[in-house]
């Protein structure tokens, strides 16, 4: 078990081990003395693990209510976020009370959002039971729900007060929404950790723990050097600028961590044929993504995929601000403008 302290404005500790929740729930417990849970997740996740968290809480003498809603990024909205708000005050939940965020990404960022506006802020534990929530969404405290106009325009900044990294609840994952995971957990070993990287080229299920753990390591220092997003953090976004065009161009069909690991091909391609790093920085790449099953190319024209980021852009002004691959473990934010980066792009080879 490893604990690995993250500190932001609120600081906390991210429990990360094979079997380590119920130690958490112990020093949860001692913490807590006192005081009401109330358990947000996703009905997918409440029946495989809603009724034991309740009861480690409850037998460690934690009084829980627990409240299950639709899975899907249909159900990250408002509307969610008001029933649970509604739920937390019919249960007299008050702001000595905290609530635990149970699930993926998407119970997580609503449930945050929720600890965030419900009597103007009560504490909140993350319990992440996917690989991308784990090692992405529960450290950050960046919360968020969707709205018609996109997804998480709607959000604030609210860190949990003690996330439980258990890698135990991946034993249920679908293998497929544990490759999203392994899509992001490349982006770290990409712009952070040349080391790391070489590891995830190896057996990724056997060095799962050490390499999780580095994971929220390396989110909890860039969260920590730049908490609000205004500079820093901006290196998170490695492969996603072209991995939202890509989601969208394949309507929702290619997922998040896929289309990051096609993204970040994509921009390494880009950035060797433009003389910014050695061509072995894109091989090395799509040798990891081929080892991990990833794929690394998209088929469509790029010219399309451009005209979705640029969509998505809009509002923002001319620029851009895309994330440049160096060497492997070297990532920097960039500003560019609109037409400049078409080009720069449009030198990357890797689509079909
Ligand atoms: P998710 O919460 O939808 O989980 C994916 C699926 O796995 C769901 O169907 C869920 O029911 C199921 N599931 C979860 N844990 C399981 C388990 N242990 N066993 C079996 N099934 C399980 O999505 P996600 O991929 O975890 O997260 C994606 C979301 O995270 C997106 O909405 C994204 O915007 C958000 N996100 C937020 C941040 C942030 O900084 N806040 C960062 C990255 C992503
Ligand atoms: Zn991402």
């Amino acid at each position: 078990m490893e604990i690995i302290p993250v500190k932001t404005g609120r600081a906390y500790e991210v429990t990360v081990g094979h079997g380590c929740a119920d130690a958490f729930y112990d020093q949860l417990a001692a913490r807590h003395r006192g005081k009401r849970a109330a358990i947000v997740t996703d009905e997918t996740v409440d029946g495989l693990y809603g009724e034991a968290v309740r009861r480690a809480l409850e037998g460690r003498g934690i009084p829980c209510c627990k409240f299950a809603f639709p899975g899907g990024e249909p159900h990250k909205r408002m509307e969610t976020a008001l029933e649970i708000c509604e739920f937390l005050h019919r249960e007299g939940i008050t702001r000595s009370d905290f609530l635990v965020a149970l699930g993926g990404g998407i119970p997580g960022d609503v449930t945050g959002f929720c600890a965030a506006v419900y009597l103007r802020g009560v504490e909140y534990v993350q319990i992440p039971t996917t690989l991308l929530a784990q090692i992405d969404s529960s450290v950050g405290g960046k919360t968020a729900v969707n709205i018609d106009g996109g997804k998480n325009l709607v959000g604030c900044f609210w860190q949990p007060s003690a996330v439980l990294c258990d890698t135990a609840f991946f034993d249920t994952l679908p293998e497929e929404t544990f490759a999203d995971g392994v899509g992001e957990a490349i982006k770290y070993g990409a712009i952070r950790d040349a080391q790391l990287f070489e590891q995830m080229r190896g057996d990724f299920r056997r060095n799962l723990l050490p390499i999780v753990a580095r994971c929220i390591a390396i989110k909890a220092a860039v969260v920590e050097a730049d908490e609000r997003d205004t500079g820093e953090r901006m290196v998170l976004n490695f492969g996603h600028t072209l991995g939202h065009a890509i989601e969208k161009h394949s309507g929702f069909a290619v997922t998040h961590g896929k289309a990051v690991a096609i993204g970040m091909q994509m921009m390494a391609d880009a950035c060797a044929q433009n003389g910014l790093c050695a061509p072995e920085v894109p091989a090395a790449i799509r040798d990891c993504l081929e080892r991990n099953g990833l794929a690394w190319r998209y088929d469509a024209p790029l010219e399309g995929l451009l005209a979705i980021a640029a969509g998505d852009k809009k509002r923002d002004g001319t620029s851009i601000s895309p994330v440049l691959i160096r060497a492997i473990g070297r990532c920097e934010p960039v500003s560019m403008e609109w037409g400049a980066f078409a080009q720069f792009m449009a030198a990357g080879g890797s689509r079909a």
